[in-house]
């Protein structure tokens, strides 16, 4: 096992690796920027190190910087969470180069699946569903009219080397199609690098249902089951939850054997989750794998009472993944809030600052993933998630009543926060009844 480890990341990630790291008897040094000197869950690391200003380039995503940290703590490996550089072949392929273990897949399996054309490719190989659409990327017009006229109109044109919800057009027509493509292709290579796009079929309502998995260096590929992430704002998760409410539990298990066979095709060692947009007929398509830990893994730690922060941890030592399929069972619901320092009154005006009162929730199945104290103020330079407020019970219904009760307690000032956006979404009458759809969000706040 590793002897100490930099967590290259800040916020609530930076503390959940590091709880992992100290129930594990591993020494954590944890970087930051000039903007997160005070944060408190500093002190709960062996040993911080200033990496930079609070501009996320010359600090947490600049990699001269993390490595030359790395080597004056002389650390074994580097967590390096979600966002930032966490799904970065070249930050994965230096590390490996300065012999320090990244936490996470090889350059070569994030090539695999993390670029969305090669993913596709090889989830088509082994049986993982997706939409209808090119074959790989298209260059000319005329060769995307032609697609479309195959798979039908609406259509949408996505960059390979995409992500955050950026790059994507959806085209209705022939002529929408035309105007678009080369569009595209120029958005892509000024965005990402890489103009390759391809298009498949748009659909109109659908849910976003993923599945977590977990790989390891010895071929082993186990799921986690999955978790319904359906309400979502501007492409943004805000509430996941698992299981996913009103599925057909045989296709569900279906499609989580299918993501376990492409993370394991890829040989993918690490936490990855294969995302899909389900259709009312309960059909399934595979939008792309998440090469990192998610946001939201916590709901299916609740679920499994499996901590995947350590596992990945474990197979990054080289480890086995210590259960087997069979051993990994759902008990009752889980649910995240994910709680932003945003205005939800206000069109989800950022909304830094001091935050003077936090009285946070507690009791049975209550979690609170959060960096936050009372006095903490809230940088300006990185996203405005300040928790996650995670509940578990035994059914979905008690688990609705639950995190209800924990919003009441949650009490936050004098800053603005979607806590009560989510006491409004969990009394919800559709989606108490489970399965809205993911344009249910923006729908309800334009209505
Ligand atoms: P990114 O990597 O930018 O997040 P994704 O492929 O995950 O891109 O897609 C982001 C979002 O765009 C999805 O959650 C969904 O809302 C929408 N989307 C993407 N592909 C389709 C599609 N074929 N049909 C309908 N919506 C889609």
């Amino acid at each position: 096992m590793f002897r100490r480890i930099l967590i290259a990341n800040r916020g609530e990630i930076a503390l959940r690796i590091m709880r992992a790291c100290r129930e594990m008897g591993i020494e954590t040094v944890c970087v930051y920027s000039t903007a997160d000197r005070n944060a408190p869950y500093l002190r709960l690391a062996d040993r911080a190190i200033c990496i930079g200003p609070g501009p996320a380039r010359e600090s947490y995503l600049n990699i001269p910087r993390l490595i030359s940290a790395a080597e004056v703590a002389d650390v074994d490996a580097i967590h390096p969470g979600y966002g930032f550089l966490s799904e970065r072949a070249d930050f994965s392929a230096i590390c490996r180069d300065c012999k320090i273990e990244f936490i996470g897949p090889s350059p070569e399996a994030m090539g695999k699946l993390g670029d969305k054309v090669a993913c596709k490719q090889t989830a088509k190989a082994n049986k993982v569903p997706i939409f209808p659409g090119s074959d790989g990327a298209v260059e000319e017009e005329d060769e995307a009219v032609k697609v479309a006229e195959e798979i039908g109109y609406p259509v949408i044109i996505k960059a390979s080397a995409g992500g955050g919800g950026r790059g994507m057009r959806v085209c209705r027509n022939e002529a929408s199609l035309r105007t678009n493509i080369r569009a595209a292709q120029q958005e892509a290579l000024a965005a990402f690098g890489n103009g390759a796009v391809f298009i498949e079929k748009f659909l109109e309502h659908a849910r976003h249902v993923e599945v977590q998995c977990l790989g390891d260096k010895h071929g082993n590929a186990v799921y986690l089951w999955e978790r319904d992430c359906s309400m979502q704002r501007r492409h943004q998760k805000v509430i996941e939850e698992a299981p996913a409410p009103n599925v057909d539990r045989k296709k569900m298990q279906a499609v989580c054997e299918a993501a376990a066979r492409l993370v394991k095709a890829a040989d993918y060692s690490g936490a990855a989750t294969v995302e899909f947009l389900m259709d009312g007929a309960h059909n399934f398509y595979m939008l792309e794998v998440n090469t990192r830990v998610q946001v939201e893994h916590p709901v299916t730690e609740m679920i499994t009472g499996i901590d995947i922060v350590k596992m990945s941890i474990m197979v990054a030592a080289g480890m086995p993944i210590p259960f087997k399929q069979k051993d990994v069972e759902i008990r009752g619901h889980a649910m995240e809030c994910r709680i932003n320092a945003e205005d939800p009154d206000k069109g989800f005006m950022p909304s830094a600052g001091k935050i003077e009162q936090w009285e946070t929730p507690g009791g049975l199945g209550v979690r609170l993933d959060s960096h936050v104290v009372p006095g903490y103020v809230v940088p300006p330079n990185y996203d405005s998630m300040v928790g996650k407020l995670i509940v578990h019970a035994e059914t979905r219904e008690q688990c609705l009543d639950r995190m209800a009760r924990a919003l009441r307690e949650f009490r936050v000032g004098p800053i603005k926060t979607t806590i009560p956006l989510h006491s409004r979404l969990v009394q919800d009458g559709a989606f108490r009844t489970g399965g809205v759809d993911i344009h249910y969000l923006e729908r309800l706040l334009k209505g």
